[in-house]
C-alpha cells in the first residue's frame, strides 16, 4: 500500500531533518507518496503569508501531513503558522511521548510518559484586551459591574477559556489512547483548587469521562504538585491529560527528563487529519550547514507510521534509531557528552546509519 501524505519541509533546519526523516521512513519499505508543500519564511514573499492556502488544501486531500519546524517572525504582526494550521485543521489533540532510550544523557531511566496537551483553547485561544484599548477598559468597567472588583486600566488581560465540548474530547482522546497502546492509567492535571470554574470544569469533565472507561485507572493532580512528582518519582505516571497552557510546559519538562529536544516527537491530531512534527523549533543559526539532530523528527515519523496502522514498520524503525543511540557513535552533537565532541556526525550521516540497521 502507498500512502499519500503532505510533506512540509519548513524553514531553518526544517528541510534538513525533514530529507533526513524522509530517507528512514522510505527505507522501512513502507510506500509513501509525498505532496511536499512550502511553508514558512522562505515563501512570505510569494504568497504574503507564511502558511498558503496550498497547505491546508493538501493536508485536506491525503489527511496526514509530517511538518519540520517553521519560524514564527517576531514582532512583524504574523500569527504563528503552527497555531494557524492546527485551528484551522482542528487538530485539537496534541500528543508528545517522552521516552528514555539507553545512551542518552539524562538524570533518569525507564522514563515512559504520554502527554496529551488540549490543543484549540485555554490561555492560548487568542482572546487577549491590549492595555490602552477601548475594549479593555470596557472589559475593566464590567468586571467591576459584575464582581465588584475595582481593577486598574493601566493593565491587559488575557482570557482562559475552557469548554465541556473541548474538554470532554481531549479526555476521551487520552482515554481512548490508553485503550488503544495498552497503558495503565490516565491522570487529568488542572488547578481546580484557585481557578474552580475553568479548570473546575476541566476536572469534572474528565471525572466524567473517566466512568466511561472502567478498565484503565484515572486519577487528577493539582500542577504543581504534579512537576514536583514528575522530578521525583516520573514512574509512577503513565498517560497525563492537561489543558494547553500546562500542557505545553510539562511536556517540556518531560522531555527535559528523557534527553532534550533533539528526540522529543510530537502530534497534532484531530478527528480528521493528523500532523506529525518535533517538539523544537527551527533552530535557524545551524540552518545549511547538517548538524542538528534529525531524531525528534524522526519519532515524529514513527508516530504517523503507527497511525497509519504501520505497526511493525514502527517498531524497525524504533528499534533502528534505539540501536544508534545505544551505541553512541553516529550521533549528533547534543547527543555526545560535550557539544564540541569532534566525534559528532552531521544530520545526514545519522540517517545513514539508521538505513544501515533496517
Ligand atoms: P529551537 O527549538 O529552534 O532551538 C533552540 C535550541 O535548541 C537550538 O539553538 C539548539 O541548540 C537546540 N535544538 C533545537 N532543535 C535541535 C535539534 N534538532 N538538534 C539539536 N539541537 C536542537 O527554539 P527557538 O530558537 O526558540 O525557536 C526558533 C524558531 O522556531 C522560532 O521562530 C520559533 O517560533 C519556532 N518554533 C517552531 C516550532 C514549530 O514549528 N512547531 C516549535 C517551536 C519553535
Amino acid at each position: 500500500m502507498t500512502y499519500e501524505v503532505t510533506l512540509i519541509p519548513g524553514d531553518g533546519t526544517g528541510p534538513e531533518i525533514t530529507e533526513a526523516t524522509r530517507r528512514v521512513l522510505e527505507a522501512t519499505g513502507v510506500g509513501f507518496r509525498w505532496h511536499v508543500r512550502q511553508a514558512g519564511l522562505e515563501v512570505l514573499d510569494q504568497y504574503g503569508t507564511v502558511l498558503p492556502d496550498n497547505v491546508i488544501e493538501s493536508i485536506k486531500q491525503t489527511h496526514v501531513g509530517l511538518k519540520g519546524p517553521i519560524t514564527t517572525p517576531v514582532g512583524k504582526g504574523f500569527r504563528s503558522a503552527n497555531v494557524a494550521l492546527r485551528k484551522s485543521l482542528d487538530l485539537y489533540a496534541n500528543l508528545r511521548p517522552a521516552k528514555s532510550y539507553a545512551g542518552l544523557r539524562s538524570r533518569y531511566e525507564k522514563i515512559d510518559l504520554i502527554i496529551v496537551r488540549e490543543n484549540t483553547e485555554d490561555l492560548y485561544a487568542g482572546i487577549e484586551f491590549q492595555r490602552g484599548s477601548a475594549e479593555m477598559d470596557e472589559l475593566v468597567d464590567f468586571i467591576g459591574r459584575t464582581t465588584g472588583q475595582r481593577l486598574t486600566k493601566d493593565a491587559a488581560i488575557s482570557i482562559k477559556y475552557i469548554s465541556v465540548p473541548a474538554s470532554r474530547r481531549i479526555v476521551k482522546f487520552a482515554f481512548e489512547y490508553a485503550r488503544a497502546n495498552k497503558r495503565r492509567k490516565v491522570t487529568a492535571v488542572h488547578k481546580a483548587n484557585i481557578m474552580k470554574f475553568s479548570d473546575g470544569l476541566f476536572l469534572q469533565v474528565a471525572q466524567e469521562v473517566a466512568k466511561e472507561y472502567p478498565d484503565v485507572q484515572f486519577e487528577d493532580r493539582i500542577v504543581d504538585n504534579m512537576c514536583m512528582q514528575l522530578v521525583q518519582k516520573p514512574e509512577l505516571y503513565d498517560v497525563l491529560v492537561l489543558p494547553n497552557l500546562y500542557g505545553d510546559i510539562l511536556s517540556d519538562l518531560s522531555a527535559g527528563l528523557i534527553g532534550g529536544l533533539g528526540v522529543a516527537p510530537g502530534a497534532n491530531i484531530g478527528s480528521e487529519y493528523a500532523v506529525f512534527e518535533p517538539v523544537h523549533g527551527s533552530a535557524p543559526k545551524y540552518a545549511g550547514l547538517n548538524k542538528v539532530n534529525p531524531m525528534a523528527m524522526m519519532f515524529s515519523g514513527i508516530l504517523m507510521l503507527r497511525h497509519l496502522g504501520e505497526r511493525e514498520a514502527a517498531d524497525r524503525l524504533e528499534a533502528a534509531l534505539a540501536g544508534v543511540i545505544a551505541e553512541g557513535k553516529s550521533v549528533t552533537y547534543d547527543l555526545k557528552p560535550r557539544a564540541d565532541d569532534p566525534t559528532a556526525v552531521g544530520t545526514s550521516q545519522v540517517a545513514d546509519a539508521i538505513i544501515a540497521r533496517l
